[in-house]
């Protein structure tokens, strides 16, 4: 089972993601839970204020801290062991191996950040990781929150039904995923590769992991030296498997 706790100024935000798809299922399905709590609910005064202006000037405003660490509080007060992940630009890159690095826990709280970002204090002090879905800057970390809780999500053994489609995916290998085709053989005069229809499944897997490296040299050379060593060391594996 799944625990995600979303603190989030925009709860309404998050009203359909979980109403469709694989999270509809899972939460159908008791796999997978998913609480969203108004960081303004824990602000003290009577105008539920969460942002202030930042100490040494500067533009816009900056969240408070007081409302996000009773929020944060509140969500692990039921003692399950919580990984506590504050959303924001300068944070840690968030990948793949980091997800399945993170498909170990099983309990999350979510900090959604907006306006100029969140007191220093917060991820300093309040959090275990200080994470960033890009190179590029949102107006929220709600759409990141979202991204992280269905990458992870997807890694966790009975999210996903068919879990052998996760092996071929991009990233897990290393390496982009290699093109797909289905019906119809023909689509508007073009064909699917022949080899697909050859029912050869030596030359399929072949012709799978050429496209697939053929690809990421062309789109991704930045992850070849990565795939290079998953491949180094799944031989190395694969010879230590043979001699023992
Ligand atoms: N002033 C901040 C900066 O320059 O680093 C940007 C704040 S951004 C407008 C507001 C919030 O959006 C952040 O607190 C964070 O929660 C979220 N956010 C924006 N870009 C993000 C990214 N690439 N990854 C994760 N969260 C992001």
């Amino acid at each position: 089972m799944l625990h995600f706790k979303i603190l989030t100024i925009f709860p309404k935000y998050f009203a359909s993601p979980f109403m469709d798809g694989l999270l509809k299922q899972a939460i159908r399905s008791g796999v997978l839970s998913v609480d969203v709590q108004d960081i303004r609910d824990f602000s003290r005064d009577k105008h539920r204020t969460v942002d202030d202006t930042p100490y040494g000037g500067g533009a816009g405003m900056v969240m408070k801290p007081e409302p996000i660490v009773a929020a944060i509080k509140h969500a692990v007060e039921d003692n399950r062991s919580y990984r506590v992940i504050v959303f924001s630009p300068k944070g840690k890159k968030f990948d793949q191996s980091a997800a399945r690095r993170l498909s170990r826990h099983r309990n999350f709280v979510l900090v959604c950040g907006r306006y100029e970002g969140i007191d220093e204090r917060v991820p300093a002090f309040y959090a275990d990781e200080e994470l960033s879905i890009g190179d590029y800057v949102l107006s929220g970390g709600e759409a990141a929150a979202l991204v992280f809780l269905e990458s992870v999500a997807r890694l966790v053994p009975g999210f996903v039904g068919n879990e052998e489609s996760l092996v071929s995916e991009s990233y897990e290998n290393g390496l982009l995923e290699y093109p797909q085709y289905t019906k119809p053989k023909t689509f508007e005069g073009h064909d699917v590769p022949p080899v697909l229809l050859s029912g050869n499944h030596r030359e399929i897997e072949q012709w799978r992991s050429e496209q697939s490296l053929k690809l990421t040299e062309q789109r991704r050379p930045d992850l070849l030296d990565a795939a290079k060593k998953y491949h180094h060391n799944s031989k190395t594996m694969e010879t230590r498997e043979k001699t023992n």
